[in-house]
């Protein structure tokens, strides 16, 4: 029986790549143009790192994580998401030593055990860019217009950036028994997950799909009634240093966010072309995370996008694919040979040369070079070879040109590099 890949996990194919290419290569360039570095970390990390740093009563931990117990007992998990382990590996490394801000960057895959549907995966991408060491609300302005302007610089648009505050540890609690007194109430209303919320966490009832729970907390209190001085100074900050940078944004009251660790700044980005999983990246500050992993106080925020979603909303662009730039279309054993001989020297350039492995005629090498959407076909025939000399053929335009096969090489640099140019 034919084996398939597990559902939620998906392959991405070579006709996709260049546009994850593009997609990563474009976040490395602006993340490092605004200073980051690059950080790799583990895809398995011990349970406890994320139980306590995203938070017992969260969907993540409740249900979503890939956990399994290792032959030596540890229980162990597939990382649900970036932050906790950066900010471990920022304490394990100490990095903080050498300068107490940190602004790393990181790509690669997540895994939640979450009911797939388009734009929700079991293993997904995740660009991830955090900057720890920095209370100040100045930095929480600078991450989000990184995050802007590397959405602007992939090309994605329709763009709306909603911002909140949700607090800190000492004006989240009475927010809480405040929204909590109020569903209460409305208990009536609410699915079986959110009643449960109701006790152990009411702020996620605002994340919940369910028609009649989005009733509920229609008219329900709002955090920024409720936020203590600091949380407000610091929240009229982050839109005045917002407005600096020339970003508009929308103050979206019921954006709380589904992982426990997030403290006053919380922002997403949505994009109306995407039904309903509209969010395409998320972040805020997360001031509790280190006491909660490391025992100390060092603040952070950051941002995650989810790569397919991302892509899912760009224009698809033919131009990132990667096809040959010359079919070298062989007649005989020993145009072959050279035919071979000379896709080698290419490759060594960087040219994307092809031949034909199996002797077929020039009518299946044409038809073939048009299949792979080679830009040029060399045609090396008898008669071309004796005068060390092949047909050159441009498949765009359909012009040809006999060309001293030792000069091929330099040739084509010269019209490949033009054209790539343009
Ligand atoms: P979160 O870590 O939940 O804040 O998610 C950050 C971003 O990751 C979201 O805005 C999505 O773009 C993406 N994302 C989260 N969960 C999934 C998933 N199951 N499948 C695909 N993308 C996801």
């Amino acid at each position: 029986m034919e084996i398939k890949a597990i559902r939620g996990f998906n392959d991405v194919l070579p006709e996709e790549i260049g546009t994850w290419q593009f997609v990563e290569r474009t976040a490395r360039e602006v993340f490092e143009g605004f200073g980051f570095s690059e950080i790799r970390i583990p895809i398995l990390e011990r349970t406890e790192l994320f139980s306590r740093g995203i938070g017992e009563a969260t969907d993540i931990v409740e249900k979503e994580m890939y956990t399994f117990t290792d032959r030596s007992g540890n229980s162990l998990t597939l990382r649900p998401e970036a932050t906790a382990s950066m900010a471990r590996a920022y304490l394990e490394h100490k990095l903080y030593s050498f300068d107490p801000v940190a602004k790393l960057y990181c790509i690669g895959p997540m895994f939640r055990y979450e009911r797939p549907q388009k734009g929700r995966y079991r293993q997904f991408y995740q660009i991830d860019a955090e900057v720890f060491g920095v209370s100040n609300p100045m930095v929480d302005a600078e991450v989000i217009l990184m995050l802007i302007h590397f959405l602007k610089r992939v090309g994605l648009r329709d763009l709306e950036l909603e911002i909140n505050s949700l607090g800190c540890r000492e004006c989240r609690p009475p927010y809480r028994e405040a929204l909590k007194r109020f569903l209460t109430g409305r208990a009536f209303l609410l699915c079986e997950d959110c009643k449960r919320r109701l006790e152990i966490n009411p702020l996620r009832i605002f994340d919940c799909k369910v028609e009649t729970c989005k009733g509920a907390i229609l008219e329900a209190p709002q955090v920024t009634d409720f936020i203590c001085e600091g949380c407000r100074d610091h929240f009229e900050k982050v839109k005045e240093y917002l407005s600096m940078a020339g970003l508009s944004f929308v103050i979206n009251p019921r954006m709380v966010r589904g992982l426990d660790y997030y403290t006053r700044t919380a922002f997403e980005v949505v994009s109306y072309q995407l039904g309903a999983q509209n969010a395409v990246t998320g972040g805020g500050r997360y001031d509790n995370l280190f006491r909660e992993i490391g025992g100390v106080d060092i603040p952070g925020i950051g941002f995650a996008v989810g790569i397919e979603r991302l892509i899912s909303l760009l224009p698809e662009r033919k131009d990132l694919v990667l096809y040959p730039h010359l079919f070298i279309a062989a007649l005989g054993t020993e145009a072959q040979r050279r035919a071979y001989e000379l896709m080698n020297r290419l490759h060594l350039e960087g040219i994307r040369a092809e031949i034909d492995y199996e002797g077929k005629s020039l009518k299946s090498q044409m038809r073939r070079a048009d299949k792979l959407k080679a830009r040029y076909v060399l045609i090396l025939g008898e008669a071309e070879l004796a005068k060390e000399k092949g047909v050159l053929r441009n498949m765009i335009n359909q012009s040809q040109e006999e060309v001293p096969i030792q000069s091929i090489l330099s040739l084509l640099k010269g019209k490949i590099l033009r054209t790539e140019k343009s």
